[in-house]
């Protein structure tokens, strides 16, 4: 399955990416893999995502939490406009693997439902296969690429891991 590799000049990118995963309707059921050093922009784009969704209300970073749940109340992708699970992981902080089993992630994986997943290597050996991998980094700045202090490029590579996969890439590349 082969990467693909754009940039985001700044966070208004990083929405209008955002924004065609969720109008794909493969999103409803997928694990995506968030990759990236501390302040890539994992946390900014899982925010997005849930905005794009039309997650309501406060958007908590599940650092401290390792999990974050969210509702979609209408998900336009499903049949008779059903509620959508989302749950946001972060296991930067993970290192309790007994934790995987009595926190319920096993079966939080295997239920229907979106899921993001930053700091993935760090639960390696637990996580069931995702269907696409995001890795952020910090791009050089350049004169293609000014920076101000708030909005910074990045360069963004996705590898599809499944169809599921393939197609939330296609949505991308439209
Ligand atoms: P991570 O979860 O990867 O540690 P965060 O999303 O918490 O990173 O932090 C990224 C920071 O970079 C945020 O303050 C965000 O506003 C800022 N930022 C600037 N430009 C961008 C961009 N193009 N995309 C994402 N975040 C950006
Ligand atoms: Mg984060």
């Amino acid at each position: 399955m082969v990467a693909w590799t754009t940039q985001w000049a700044n966070e208004a990118d990083t929405q209008t990416f955002a924004r065609r995963l969720a109008e794909c309707p493969a999103i409803v059921n997928s694990s995506l893999s968030l990759q990236g050093d501390l302040g890539a922009g994992k946390t900014t784009l899982v925010r997005h995502i849930l905005r794009a969704l039309g997650v309501q209300g406060r958007i908590k970073s599940p650092t401290y939490a390792v999990v974050e749940p969210h509702t979609v109340d209408v998900c336009e992708h499903l049949p008779h406009r059903a509620p959508l699970s989302v749950w946001h992981f972060d296991f930067y902080r993970f290192n309790d693997p007994r934790e995987w089993e009595d926190a319920g992630f096993r079966e939080l994986f295997a239920s229907p439902g979106l899921k993001l997943v930053e700091w993935p290597d760090r639960a390696a050996g637990y996580l069931p296969p995702m269907d696409a991998h995001i890795h952020l980094q910090a791009a050089p700045m350049n004169d293609a690429f000014p920076a101000d202090d708030a909005d910074t490029p990045r360069q963004v590579t996705v590898t599809p891991l499944s169809p599921t996969g393939e197609q939330l890439l296609a949505a991308l590349q439209t």
